[in-house]
């Protein structure tokens, strides 16, 4: 038949539009029927979406686990991981600090804020921010088991990382455990791959449900703060990354861009690049030739703490809400922005929406108040898709740098239009 010819990303985007009418059409045909609420909204959508999400999840300690071991243990030279890991958490920081510099000065532009937004029933209680020698502790686990059962990424890296190093040492039984974990490593990807078939579906229900409970009032009071922040992230990931790309790297930025749409989708549908995970890593590995002892650890880390969409949405929001409140910042409180929110988004997890709970650490650095986060919060989620799909961009930039640097990518899948490629 004609509609198996189709690829995923294709049905991926019919899923999407074909959502989108769904909710928008079924918001305005029976805009007070309480059983779409009830079965539709809360019922059928929800539980297929989360099903989608859960079976992304489901993925994401076991392949991080073991495709990382495989990474580390066949590292010609382990010792290279700590320049490994110097280059990739240098970049990574790097585009952060460009990303919320470009959106401070774009806001400072077009001052989104007036004062006409009202503000005196605004009410947000902040999250008590864990102290910095807390959260370097808790770097290294005390218990890898309970690390994975509770999906904390830094330690399951650690922990893959020392026990991938350790399997490189021991010779010939560490051979047989390698080859072992190989395996693994090949199952699971296979899964992945059949989880990314549901994908039409998932996203199917996840617009849908958006399409019939977004807050259409929201928007009109904070369309300008919304079109900037869209703006700079748009700019960021087609224009910045793409140049980054080229520069750094020698890579064609088109074919990256055409290469990395399934993860965007992904990424703008679930809204998490923890849930993106397993696409993204199958994408630069089968897709755009980056090698898996390259991927396995970079990809991972990035997911985890490069968020260059959620520090543009922290920066234009710090700005904006200043505007809103009539209080100047100084050139310190810009630098205090910069560093408070590379450091946020360092410490905001791949979920949907905890870049707004980070938020209140970089506001209260700089004395603004956080009932600030009131205003905003209305738009987010549509905000919270887009900045994650840059997030999970700038993963795969940085990590085709490093892997081009590292004489550990294969031009040649990268520059096949068919390598990879998914058919159902
Ligand atoms: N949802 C974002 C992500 O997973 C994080 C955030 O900005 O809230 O990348």
């Amino acid at each position: 038949t004609k509609s198996s010819k189709l690829g995923l990303t294709a049905k991926i985007l019919i899923g999407m539009l074909v959502g989108l009418v769904f909710g928008f059409g079924l918001r305005h045909l029976l805009p007070e029927a309480n059983f779409v609420d009830e079965y539709i909204t809360n019922g059928l959508l929800h539980v297929v979406g989360t099903i989608f999400i859960s079976c992304l999840k489901m993925l994401v300690v076991p392949l991080v686990f073991v495709s990382l071991v495989c990474g580390t243990c066949s590292l010609s030279d382990p010792s290279s991981l700590g320049r490994l890991g110097g280059k990739t958490i240098s970049f990574y920081l790097f585009t952060t600090c460009l990303a919320i510099s470009l959106a401070i000065f774009a806001t400072v532009l077009i001052q989104p804020g007036n004062a006409s937004l009202a503000t005196d029933s605004l009410e947000y209680t902040a999250k008590a921010a864990p102290s910095l020698s807390q959260v370097l502790i808790d770097i290294v686990p005390t218990n890898p088991i309970k690390a994975m059962t509770e999906g904390k990424m830094l330690q399951i890296i650690i922990f893959a990382v020392i026990f991938g190093f350790a399997i490189s040492h021991i010779g010939e039984r560490g051979k047989r455990v390698a080859a072992f974990f190989d395996d693994i490593n090949e199952i699971i990807m296979r899964v992945v791959t059949l989880v990314m078939q549901l994908a039409p579906y998932g996203v199917f229900a996840l617009i849908a449900k958006l399409a019939l409970t977004v807050d259409e009032n929201a928007f009109k009071e904070l369309l300008v703060y919304f079109f900037v922040v869209l703006g700079v992230l748009i700019f960021h990931g087609l224009v910045v990354y793409p140049v980054l790309l080229k520069v750094l790297s020698g890579l064609n930025p088109f074919i990256f861009l055409k290469k990395i749409r399934d993860v965007h989708l992904f990424a703008f549908s679930t809204a998490s690049s923890s849930a993106t995970l397993p696409v993204t890593i199958e994408t630069a590995e089968h897709r755009m030739g980056v090698n898996n002892k390259i991927a396995s650890f970079t990809l991972p880390l990035g997911a985890t703490i490069n968020m260059d969409g959620t520090a543009i949405m922290q920066g234009v929001a710090t700005v904006f809400i200043a505007q809103v409140y009539g209080i100047d910042l100084s050139i310190t409180d810009y630098i205090t922005v910069v560093v408070t929110a590379t450091l946020a988004s360092i410490g905001t997890a791949g979920v949907p929406g905890v870049g707004l709970v980070m938020l209140a650490m970089v506001l209260n650095q700089v004395g603004l108040p956080v009932e600030g986060i009131g205003l905003i919060i209305g738009v987010d989620r549509l905000l919270d898709m887009v900045r994650t799909a840059v997030n999970v961009t700038g993963d795969c930039t940085v990590t085709c740098i490093v892997a081009k640097s590292e004489n550990e990518f294969d031009a040649e899948v990268f520059n096949d239009p068919d390598a990879g490629k998914l058919k159902s």
